[in-house]
């Protein structure tokens, strides 16, 4: 902590301080704009303090990745940080200038000036540490920091940007720095939806909005294809105990709370299903199973940049067969790591499949029930879907489908669980 600010008496340390994260729809265009403004005004009102987060006005950041790519086919990590960044900048100006026009002293910030510090991987920094003296002197002037999402400085001053989706990160973070937990505060996710379904609702229509999720649920749920939130933000809100709170940015309704496991949580076998598609496949069949062999494979997939779903080893004899699962965009590149592997071994053959999709369904209540698997093996097998493969973890199930039966696929995982049920359940407290 720095030394004592004279203006640190004016906060005010039993208000409680809530951190308001707008996402690009939510302030896609200048009516958007105000509405959010007057969503942090009522905050206010009640006589909260509160921080602001904004994302890049509608598809700017997607828009500008485009524009890099007219002018260079290779735009250099750096560049196309510096690019990107410059779509929250002009978000956080205009929700300050819509803030004061209410009335509320507003200050816009770039990452690094409210302090958010990262590490110098351009395009995917992570967050090593957040200052909060700044953002403390503007709330103790009483004025609204707004600070730009999704970006920081490194401690080489270089600015950096978090990773697609990364501005829920970048408000998690301050939320941590300034324990809103302490006094009562959240941090609030102002989405285009009105919160955490039970599925994504355009894949399956019956799915239901969750009034709770723990954090190792929402987690798993954001790994295995939910884009609700940024899978990093939950990660940092589970390791400080941040309330995470997502809500529509245009409604009033409740949403749904991220928040740390209760026992009665347990009673729920499956919240969730997601499902990821595009997967490949990648076999390396009949290959000599020595000792090291796995670490030399990996150690290529990595070296080459290349992120791995799930691993099946299986043995025959001294020989193995090892398959693992990418996404499809990662394909090209994958092929030539292998390729590099077995003519290393000298033996063996690689397999490339295409076109398939990954169905999860996810829940603590896993831990302590038995039948969660065979109830999904027997729901998927009575609707004639083949699966080819079969990962589980302490509280998910992932079955490997076929890209074509994939949407039916999560339907009927939902099914049969009864997540079209569990979310009237949660909120009249009998889920379970
Ligand atoms: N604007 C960035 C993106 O589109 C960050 C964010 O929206 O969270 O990925
Ligand atoms: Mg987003």
């Amino acid at each position: 902590m720095a030394e004592a600010s004279p203006l640190e008496p004016c906060r005010d340390a039993t208000m409680a301080t809530f951190v308001q994260k707008f996402g690009g729809t939510s302030v896609g265009d200048p009516t958007r704009i105000a509405r959010c403004a007057a969503r942090v005004k009522a905050r206010r009102d009640e006589g909260h303090h509160v921080v602001v987060v904004v994302s890049a006005m509608g598809h700017t950041t997607d828009e500008l990745i485009e524009l890099a790519e007219r002018v260079t086919d290779k735009p250099s990590r750096r560049e196309l940080d510096m690019l990107m960044a410059t779509g929250e900048q002009v978000s956080v100006a205009l929700v300050a200038m819509a803030l004061e026009r209410l009335g509320v002293p507003a200050t816009s910030l770039t990452g690094g000036q409210a302090g958010i510090t990262t590490d110098g991987a351009y395009g995917r920094a992570r967050v090593t540490r957040v200052a909060r003296e700044r953002l403390d002197r503007e709330i103790a002037l009483g004025r609204v920091p707004v600070v730009c999402g999704f970006q920081g400085l490194s401690s080489d001053g270089e600015l950096t940007t978090l990773g697609r989706g990364g501005s829920d990160t970048t408000a998690v973070a301050l939320a941590a720095a300034l324990h809103v937990a302490e006094h009562g505060g959240a941090c609030e996710i102002f989405t285009d939806v009105d919160g955490v379904y039970t599925a994504d609702p355009r894949l399956v229509p019956k799915a239901t909005k969750l009034a709770r999720i723990s954090y190792e649920e929402m987690l798993e749920l954001a790994l295995l294809g939910a884009q609700v939130m940024h899978p990093r933000a939950v990660l940092f809100g589970e390791r400080y105990g941040v309330p995470i709170h997502v809500r529509h940015s245009q409604r009033p309704d409740e949403g749904t709370l991220i928040c740390r496991e209760t026992p009665d949580m347990e009673d729920v076998m499956v919240v969730g299903a997601a499902l990821k598609p595009d997967l490949g496949r990648v076999s390396l069949r009949r290959i000599p199973n020595n000792p090291g062999m796995q670490g030399m494979l990996f150690e290529a997939v990595a070296k080459a940049g290349i992120l791995v779903d799930d691993i099946v080893q299986t043995e025959f004899g001294e020989m193995a067969s090892i398959s693992f699962t990418v996404d499809h965009s990662e394909l090209a590149d994958v092929k030539i790591a292998a390729s590099q592997v077995l003519d290393r071994v000298g033996t063996g053959e690689l397999a490339i499949e295409i076109g398939l999709s990954k169905v999860s369904v996810v829940g603590t209540g896993m831990k302590s029930h038995v039948g969660v698997a065979s109830r999904m093996f027997k729901a998927l097998g009575e609707a004639g879907i083949p699966i080819h493969n079969i990962t589980t973890s302490e509280i998910k199930i992932s079955c490997i489908v076929n890209k074509e039966h994939g949407a039916r696929a999560i339907a009927i995982a939902h099914d049969a669980f009864g997540l079209d049920k569990l979310g009237a359940a949660q909120a009249a407290g009998t889920a379970g």
